[in-house]
């Protein structure tokens, strides 16, 4: 990770770097700057004799003040920013006065002034500084000669023209730029998205509503929030490892995580992190997707369900039709590519209308429930079953030859429940035909079985013979 870049989730966020605060930073560059222009101006001829003793003590008060302001801006208030403007003025007053003459030189400490007046303080403000800052020169031009040429009354017209077209420029200009960022920000509040701004120690600089109305905290809990402290213990150390990537001049990372919530809920949140070097800023977006995932997990659980439904018998539970359909070429394809044996039986309920005429249509769903499970728990591990349509099921028994698959059938007969018997029609897989041919001869021979007085199984091969 680069020098003086601080990763935000190894820490808890300090502060907010108010931006009003850049007016005592601004006045102490202004402060800085003037002292050394004044120190510079002493080399130059004060032609009638100005003091140079107070000139010097004024430069270096201006310096001390400065320096105190960089230093200490973070604690000034933006109302003494203000004064600290004003004072700033009274002192350039004091050295147009002290350098004997009305020294125009001076007179740009005056533009610095109203710059950073127009520039940090409503309009009206800086009118209210424009208007102390021109009776403070008007006050020196009093005292002072001038070697100018022309009177004072012209010198001060020329300044107050000039410095009003640089409160009104810069105001201007100010204005124009509020108003874009109010539009800007405008969105940047209508977004459901959580979006925010950092910088590279870690801070906080901008964030907007949608942390507030996702997550349940306020402004001053979120300015403190302990970031990592709020990731789910799973998710932490992948959060920490992309936003080291980030940090570490990954340009962009895209991540999900967990929040806790204020309500103690997690918060699947979908990160979109940039880095701006130029800018030294991370631009953030977080995507609630909480109840995105709720409903995909919701979807999943719903499809598994209707698939299941699509293709298990309702009465019975037993795979259906549809099932076996998609079923019985694959295992064909299986035994193809293994050159192993398959065999099918159907099974069929003997005199089953007569079974639902003696004891009712329901008294018949439960005997082909109970046939249904009987049947199912007597085959082998890799055995299926299915409900061929009425009374009728389909077995499939891969990797079986007709031996194996006669002794399976003749297990599934003694397991019918009391009461009843059934009838098969077996065949074995030609090594050739479709499954719609094997099945048909299955049902063939099923259909000897029948004729032949039922109760009984019959292979498709002494069928056809
Ligand atoms: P066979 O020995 O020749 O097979 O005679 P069978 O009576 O079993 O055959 P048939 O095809 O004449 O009649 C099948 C009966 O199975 C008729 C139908 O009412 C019954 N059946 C089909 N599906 C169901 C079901 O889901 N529940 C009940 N209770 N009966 C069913
Ligand atoms: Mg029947
Ligand atoms: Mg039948």
């Amino acid at each position: 990770m680069p020098k003086g870049m601080r990763n935000p989730f190894a820490r808890k966020q300090a502060s907010l770097r108010a931006p009003e605060r850049s007016v005592a930073r601004a006045t102490g560059a202004l402060l800085l700057g003037a002292s050394t222009f004044v120190l510079l101006s002493l080399l130059l001829p004060h032609p009638s004799g100005g003091n140079s003793y107070a000139l010097t003590v004024a430069a270096v008060a201006m310096a001390i003040a400065g320096v105190l302001c960089l230093i200490l801006f973070e604690r000034i208030p933006v109302t003494l920013g203000h004064l600290l403007l004003a004072a700033t003025t009274a002192t350039t007053g004091l050295l147009i006065y002290e350098s004997g003459v009305a020294a125009g030189q001076y007179g740009s400490i005056f533009v610095w002034a109203t710059l950073i007046s127009a520039y940090f303080f409503s309009r009206r403000v800086a009118i209210a500084h424009l208007v102390w800052l021109l009776g403070v020169y008007a006050l020196a031009l009093a005292f002072v000669a001038s070697t100018a040429g022309y009177s004072p009354i012209t010198r001060w017209l020329f300044t107050a023209i000039t410095l009003t077209v640089v409160l009104l420029f810069t105001s201007l200009i100010v204005a124009h730029r509020a108003r874009a960022d109010r539009r800007a920000r405008r969105f940047f509040d209508l977004s459901h998205d959580l979006l925010s701004i950092g910088d590279l120690e870690g801070n906080l600089l901008e964030f907007n509503g949608a942390w507030t109305d996702s997550l349940g905290y306020n402004l001053d809990e979120i300015l403190v929030m302990p970031f990592i402290d709020l990731v789910h213990p799973d998710d932490r150390e992948r959060t920490e490892v992309e936003a080291a990537s980030l940090y570490g001049g990954g340009g962009h990372v895209g991540f999900e995580n967990r929040y806790r919530a204020k309500d103690g809920t997690w918060h699947w949140l979908r990160w979109s992190s940039t880095l701006s070097p130029e800018e030294s800023l991370v631009y953030a977006r977080a995507t609630d997707v909480t109840e995105l995932k709720r409903i995909e997990v919701e979807r999943e659980r719903l499809l598994e369900k209707v698939e299941g439904l699509a293709h298990s018998d309702a009465l019975t539970g037993l795979p259906n039709r549809r099932s076996l359909d998609e079923q019985l070429p694959r295992e064909i394809a299986r035994a193809r590519r293994s050159a192993s044996s398959l065999c099918v039986a159907i099974v069929d309920v003997d005199h089953f209308k007569a079974y639902n005429d003696e004891h009712g249509h329901l008294a018949g769903d439960t005997a082909l429930r109970e046939c249904a499970a009987a049947w199912d728990t007597a085959l082998r591990a890799g055995d299926s079953i299915s409900r061929f349509g009425g009374e009728e099921f389909l077995a499939v028994l891969p990797d079986c030859g007709v031996e194996e698959a006669t002794e399976i059938v003749e297990r599934l007969r003694e397991v019918t429940p009391p009461g009843l018997t059934c009838s098969a029609g077996l065949a074995r897989w030609s090594g050739e035909e479709t499954a719609e041919t094997l099945v048909r001869r299955a049902d063939a021979a099923l259909y000897v079985a029948k004729a032949a007085g039922r109760d009984r199984l019959v292979h498709s091969a002494s069928a056809e013979a």
